[in-house]
């Protein structure tokens, strides 16, 4: 049975569980009014940050050249203009969040029209949920690896919540993998740990004639079990080697509140060159972020034997 076959009929089978799932929190809901009623809901579940769930619009800004950030305070997606279409870096949670998308390459003067490929960096609900909207829109081809994508579709709580539809996937990424899309080659990393299928991006980012290497690490958190503790370290150390070869100079997230990302958007318009790029870090700038998350996944795995 082909790829295709299997994914649409995976596909329908978590649809169906989806509005299982759907009915059965509805009663729930409708059996605790009262307790809801009391209950903020937009309040975080403890240990996520409460950023996580601040839909707040961020303005949507060009960084490099080829390179474009649009989201909101939550997450953001990361749109990368080739000769050849775009290719855009996750897709945030929802269709609200798919169409605050569209609108924010209108303004930066992007045609949609060009989305060409969307990658998923992995199967949480606020980095796949609005690329449905997108493909159906615009016909563009989804990508995510093999892995998140069972996880994807069997996963229906925390991030994976019934608003973030679920998505088809038409390539499934692996490690090392090259995406083309005219001009320009995304190297795909694995780095499960955050989520079983994880995956990280290597790209070329263009200013002032020259081309920079970037490299987006795919999920932020530290998870919770000691098994994926270790593996999280493991990537992480996979990742960097990637890094090193790639001369990755450029960091980018999915998350702007975790790495001081609000400022940096707002300071990058007033940048003049390369350097004072609040997304360049410089070769010692990259080894000191990735020794930061190493020290933060090193922090985690110590107090968890405590
Ligand atoms: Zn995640």
């Amino acid at each position: 049975m082909s790829h295709f076959i299997i994914q649409s009929i995976m596909y329908y089978i978590a649809k169906a569980k989806n509005i299982l799932f759907t009915l059965f929190c509805c009663c729930i809901l409708l059996s605790n009014v009262a307790y809801a009623q009391d209950k903020s809901q937009t309040a975080p579940p403890p240990n996520l940050p409460s950023e996580l769930f601040d839909n707040t619009p961020l303005t949507p800004t060009k960084i490099f050249d080829n390179l474009y950030c649009i989201g909101t305070k939550s997450v953001v997606a990361w749109a990368l203009q080739t000769s050849d279409g775009i290719i855009l870096i996750d897709s945030m949670w929802d269709n609200n969040d798919a169409q605050l998308i569209i609108d924010g390459m209108k303004k930066l003067g992007l045609n949609p029209q060009d989305l060409k490929y969307i990658l998923i960096s992995h199967g949480h609900g606020d980095h796949y949920g609005g690329a449905q909207y997108l493909k159906d829109k615009y016909n563009a081809k989804i990508f995510m690896s093999n892995t998140d994508f069972y996880y994807m579709n069997n996963t229906f709580d925390g991030a994976n919540s019934s608003r973030s539809p679920k998505c088809t996937v038409d390539e499934f990424l692996t490690d090392g993998q090259q995406i083309t899309l005219g001009d320009t080659t995304v190297t795909v990393v694995s780095t499960p740990g955050h989520s079983p299928g994880c995956v990280s991006f290597i790209f070329p980012v263009k200013t002032q004639g020259k081309t920079y290497m970037a490299a987006q690490w795919g999920g932020t958190g530290i998870p919770k079990s000691m098994e994926n503790k270790v593996q999280y370290k493991s990537s992480l150390e996979h990742f960097a080697q990637y890094c090193h070869d790639n001369n990755v100079v450029v960091e980018t997230t999915a998350h702007l509140f975790a790495d001081n990302g609000y400022a940096k958007l707002n300071n990058v318009v007033n940048s003049t060159s390369i350097e004072n790029n609040p997304f360049y870090l410089g070769q010692k700038g990259i080894d000191n972020y990735l020794n930061n998350l190493s020290l933060e996944i090193d922090r985690a795995i110590s107090n968890s034997i405590k």
